[in-house]
């Protein structure tokens, strides 16, 4: 059965027709507005109708940045998006006058699914998937299964306090793992070292067209593989709060793969060489157990729409 992924984010939705084998059939876009939520709906709707009229489709799977109702109907707040307690399947039915499922996945979840089934972790059965983008999000597959928890807000790992006292979080705490293993603290700090160290950011500064204020994620990855030594601790910096982090999850779920996705997976070694080392220094009863494997996720931005629709098919 052919089924729809929808990924919803703040500013655009990209949806797709997905077959069985997690490939993605025809695709569409639509700009969005965060604060316009029923502009989302029918963008959502729209996208959908456009797919059904050249696919057969039999469920439609809408994954959302946001903390999602344990029935897979609604969403309950999201950071980025005007939802509160939000009916977005029901919304989207009546929109769709479509005989289809419908239902929602938390996007880093639907990332991770899609990992699971199609990509790094498709001969795995227990996994861990860290999104490092703006955010960090997590999914959790035990033994084959995707865990939600029982009110739908199991895994958001990027929340686990790993600094008592540290950098604001705009969960409202402070010290959150995401604060030290996102794309957007990358920035920060090379933002900082830029500020810092002029002469050191030289080439960070020139990609930036001269103001630390500009610098941004890609820009620093490129510096990093062009052997840049700034941009290098930076990305290392990132990589060891990715490793300790996961070894601290690895106390807890003992995954044998854990798959790091998201904008930042594009540096590759450069940022996993640093993850695997900080993780084995940090793993507990090292050398008297299997070590979880860390690798890089393979269906980059289109991980949301593959797992939503495979999700919306189960
Ligand atoms: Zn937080």
């Amino acid at each position: 059965m052919h089924a729809i992924g929808v990924d919803i984010g703040g500013t655009k939705i990209a949806a797709g027709v997905v077959d069985e084998d997690g490939t993605i059939l025809a695709q569409v876009r639509r700009d969005t507005a965060p604060d316009d939520t029923a502009g989302i709906d029918a963008a959502v709707a729209d996208a959908c109708k456009e797919l059904a009229a050249s696919y057969d489709v039999g469920a439609v799977g809408l994954a959302a940045a946001g903390f999602v109702s344990p029935d897979r109907r609604s969403v309950l707040f999201a950071p980025n998006i005007a939802w509160r307690e939000y009916p977005l399947a029901d919304n989207v039915a009546a929109l769709l006058d479509m005989d289809v499922d419908i239902v929602v996945e938390n996007d880093a979840n639907a990332a991770g699914w899609a990992e699971f089934a199609f990509g790094a972790g498709k001969d795995a059965t227990d996994m861990l998937m860290l999104t490092v983008g703006t955010g960090l999000g997590g999914a959790i597959v035990i033994d084959r299964t995707l865990v939600r928890g029982k009110w739908g807000a199991a895994a958001e790992i990027g929340h686990m306090r790993v600094v008592p006292g540290g950098h604001y979080c705009g969960c409202g705490h402070e010290g959150c793992w995401e604060q030290y293993a996102s794309g957007s603290a990358l920035v920060r700090d090379g933002q900082a070292a830029a500020v810092a160290y002029p002469d050191r950011a030289r080439r960070l500064l020139e990609l930036a067209g001269g103001s630390p204020a500009a610098l941004r994620g890609p820009q620093i990855t490129q510096a990093a593989e062009e052997g840049d030594e700034l941009a290098l601790s930076l990305i290392e910096g990132l990589g060891r709060w990715i490793g300790e982090g996961s070894a601290s999850v690895a106390a807890l779920l003992d995954p044998e793969l854990i798959v790091v996705g998201g904008g930042v997976a594009a540096a590759g070694d450069i940022l996993l060489r640093p993850a695997r080392a900080a993780f084995a220094e940090q793993l507990s009863a090292l050398g008297h157990r299997p070590e979880a494997r860390i690798a890089v996720a393979q269906h980059g931005n289109e991980a949301g729409i593959i797992g939503a629709a495979d999700l919306a098919r189960i």
